[in-house]
């Protein structure tokens, strides 16, 4: 998915993203400042996360979810899924500013837009979020179970991440078992935790890190897992680095760093450039899992809940990012390209043959 830098103006950003639709929210009442941002709906309504963050500018927010949106459009061809591309930035401090009132107010701006977004949650917002924004549309996942929904995705994501981190084992190593590997795992929120365990549960030596201290401390002890600071994680000789904190972690000062042989994470648009450091990684022989392949496992829960699919059935399709993940990296190793690149031929073909199915009777 080529990924544009941001420019002067916001039309030209627009065009240059290929963006269908852009909606800013602004509600003074409950302080509500928001962008919603709907990409591509070839193969259906737009889906994609609500996230809360104190972007430090306006122009941050439009950008982020400008790419989120656009990777979204990516993930959910890929995937296989029936859904289009979008995502909504809340511009605030999720642990001061949110409030019911706010919550609920951004999910009239989504019930205005009549089917054509349907979100969930993510950085900075939870299932309880999902449920304000329930009360006012329907067009939402992610609400907690006791309401009849699937809950946090986040765990289904986790595992989504340890498929394609088996697949890249694999491709690397000739077996997918990750006994005896080690695993620097980046940000230990909701999906990392979940990974922690998944990763201790086959016996993996992980090493972890997050700027939450306290939350460090806890999840090094429930699992046995080594804390390590974040300068310093780079320095650590670990097969694998799974960030599954923030974007953009991966870039020219730390593909000159890294010792390890695989990146696969959770975090959304990882590389900080996709086309110059996807082609460092290709050519420094890191094999790099395109985030949005790996990190569909959540997008596939949401999923599973608007079409009420069993948790049987989201937990195979699921477990079909290890085969997913496994053509990706045939791909790249076949025409000599980025895993980047493979991941977003592989996308646009299915997005331009239905494109094809939806334009004739
Ligand atoms: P979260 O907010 O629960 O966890 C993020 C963690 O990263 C927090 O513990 C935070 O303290 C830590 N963190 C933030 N900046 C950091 C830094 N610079 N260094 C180290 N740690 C840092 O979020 P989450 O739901 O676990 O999502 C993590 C990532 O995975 C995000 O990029 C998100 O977009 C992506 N993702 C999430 C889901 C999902 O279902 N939650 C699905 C797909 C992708």
């Amino acid at each position: 998915m080529p990924v544009q830098q941001p420019t002067d103006s916001i039309f030209n950003q627009l065009d240059a993203f290929g963006h269908k639709k852009v909606v800013f929210c602004s509600d003074p009442d409950t302080g509500l400042k928001a962008i919603i941002a709907i990409h591509d709906t070839t193969l259906g309504p737009a889906f994609g996360s609500t996230r809360m963050w104190a972007y430090k500018t306006e122009g941050d927010a439009l950008n982020d979810v400008l790419r989120l949106s656009k990777s979204m459009t990516y993930k959910c061809a890929i995937a296989g899924l029936n859904m289009g591309g979008g995502y909504s930035v809340i511009i605030g401090d999720s642990r001061k500013d949110k409030t019911e009132a706010l919550m609920r107010k951004f999910g009239r701006f989504i019930k205005n837009l009549n089917g054509e977004f349907i979100t969930s949650e993510d950085v900075g917002t939870s299932p309880r979020d999902m449920e304000y924004i329930r009360m006012e549309t329907q067009h939402v996942t992610g609400i907690p179970e006791s309401l009849g929904g699937s809950g946090d995705p986040a765990p289904i994501a986790a595992k989504g991440v340890f498929m394609g981190i088996k697949a890249c084992v694999k491709e690397q190593f000739g077996s997918d078992s990750l006994t005896g590997k080690s695993v620097i795992v980046q940000g230990i929120g909701h999906v990392g935790e979940s990974l922690v365990k998944l990763l201790r549960d086959e016996n993996t030596k992980v090493y972890i890190s997050d700027i939450n201290d306290e939350r460090t401390r806890q999840v090094s002890k429930k699992y046995g897992a080594e804390a390590v600071s974040n300068n310093s994680i780079f320095d650590i000789d670990a097969d694998i680095y799974s960030p599954c904190a923030l974007g953009a972690t991966i870039n020219t000062e730390t593909i000159k760093k890294i010792k390890c042989g695989i990146i696969a994470g959770s975090a959304n648009n990882q590389l900080q450039d996709e086309q110059v450091h996807g082609e460092m990684l290709l050519d420094k022989g890191i094999l790099f899992a395109p985030d949005y392949v790996i990190n569909a496992g959540g997008i596939i829960n949401c999923y599973s809940e608007l079409m009420g699919f069993s948790k049987k059935r989201t937990m195979q399709l699921t477990e079909n990012i290890y085969d997913a993940t496994r053509n990706v990296l045939k791909l790249s190793k076949l025409e000599n390209i980025s895993t980047t690149n493979a991941a977003n031929k592989i996308a646009e073909k299915r997005i331009a043959d239905i494109k094809k199915v939806k334009s004739t009777y």
